[in-house]
């Protein structure tokens, strides 16, 4: 194996951009450059494949409503993940007046986690669902939490450190028992699991571009057909009047084709991903002692693995692996640098001795066997490595 080429498993953080949706993009920067508001037929011509990007976007969602013009109109473009969650609880809150309540989990994105917190000071009580030790959700906590002064509840569709998949379509139906709303951010689910929208009870659905093989900086925001929408961001008339500001064109056209993509090789794709993962697993757990996979085992995003390497640090696993040119990571990517275990280790009640040692592996479709067997034999010299020189590890009940 070339020892130069990166091994990449970190595609919860980030994915490769498609060579064939860069190819889609590659037309929109420098010749059909027009903006889409143009009267002129050269930038006019553009707002006709947004359409069709949107439709992509909405055929991968289950999404079926399309407006007199034929358009995908659940489905408004934004530029990321963090603005579908934001703008969709801003829109939430604001469809029901004299609800002061937000009810969402406690191992949700900071994308909706750090909303919700400026949302409390401004006067809105926030209330978060606990987890168990394998992350799956409180359900009879859920059942309680959510009342009649609940305006929106959010809850992922599937945790982007465990991989977790969360019961969503039973906490929109409790959402709605109560007259609130139900957004869920399905950033990690878009593209590996199926989405039917067409057939849920889900009212705003949030996914990103760059964690499903499109570029960053774009992302698409579902709102059901009928349901109230305050903009987050005010400006000209894009996007219907919900989202202000010119269109990232290329981006945009990306993101329908990575949707395209997704949608036909979705069950192969989790097959080959399913396969490469637990190759993975059983290979560190025959190598490895002390270890554990962390997650709800039976029913998670099949690229995912989170596995804790007790009684050693994660961030020197990461360090060593990525002398390997193995890229992986350790809590979410936005824990990373911070040496507390992420949140969603926390909330699970993972003991200090493994939570501190976790490593998230996320797999994408370029992803090889021989990659994951260079990684499987990499592995054990370098936590036996790190094991001698741990306290924790000599000084442990044997
Ligand atoms: N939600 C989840 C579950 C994520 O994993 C991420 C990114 O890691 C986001 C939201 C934020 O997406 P973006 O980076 O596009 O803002």
């Amino acid at each position: 194996m070339n020892q130069n080429k990166v091994i990449y498993l970190d595609n919860n953080a980030t994915t490769a951009v498609d060579p064939e949706v860069f190819e889609a993009m590659r037309p929109f920067f420098c010749e059909r450059y027009g903006n889409p508001s143009s009267i002129h037929r050269f930038g006019g011509s553009v707002a006709a494949d947004i359409e069709e990007a949107r439709r992509q976007v909405a055929d991968l969602l289950g999404s079926k409503f399309r407006d007199t013009d034929g358009n995908a109109a659940e489905i408004i473009f934004t530029s990321c993940g963090s603005e579908g969650d934001n703008a969709a609880i801003n829109a939430a809150v604001n469809a029901r007046p004299g609800r002061n309540k937000i009810v969402t989990t406690s191992v949700e994105h900071p994308g909706v986690l750090a909303y919700c917190r400026e949302l409390s000071r401004r006067g809105f009580e926030i209330e978060y669902i606990p987890v168990d030790e394998r992350g799956r959700l409180d359900l009879d906590y859920a059942e309680r939490a959510i009342d009649d002064s609940t305006a929106v509840v959010s809850v992922m569709w599937a945790n982007n450190e465990t991989g977790t998949i969360f019961p969503v379509e039973t906490v929109a139906r409790m959402a709605h028992a109560r007259g609130a709303l139900f957004h869920t951010d399905a950033v990690q689910a878009a593209g590996k699991v199926p989405i039917d929208l067409d057939a849920s009870e889900i009212d705003f659905l949030s996914i990103s571009g760059h964690k499903l093989h499109a570029p960053k900086g774009v992302g698409a925001l579902f709102v059901r057909k009928g349901t109230r929408f305050k903009p987050l961001i005010f400006g000209g008339h894009q996007e219907k009047g919900r989202r202000g500001g010119t269109e990232n064109v290329a981006s945009i056209i990306g993101l329908g084709r990575a949707c395209a993509i997704a949608r036909k090789n979705l069950s192969a794709e989790n097959i080959q991903l399913t396969k490469l993962r637990n190759r993975l697993e059983e290979g560190v757990q025959q190598r490895i002692s002390h270890i554990r996979i962390n997650g709800d085992l039976a029913n998670r995003l099949p690229n995912t693995s989170s596995i804790s390497f007790e009684y050693i640090e994660g961030e020197s696993i990461l360090m060593l692996l990525d002398m390997m040119n193995i890229c992986a990571s350790s809590g979410s990517a936005c824990t990373t640098g911070s040496l507390e275990p992420s949140h969603v280790l926390r909330a699970m009640g993972l003991p200090y001795t493994a939570a501190h040692g976790t490593i998230r592996f996320s797999l994408s479709k370029y992803n090889t066997e021989e990659e994951i067997d260079y990684v499987i034999e990499a592995l054990p010299p370098i936590i036996e490595r790190l094991r001698a020189i741990s306290p924790y590890w000599t000084g442990r009940d044997k």
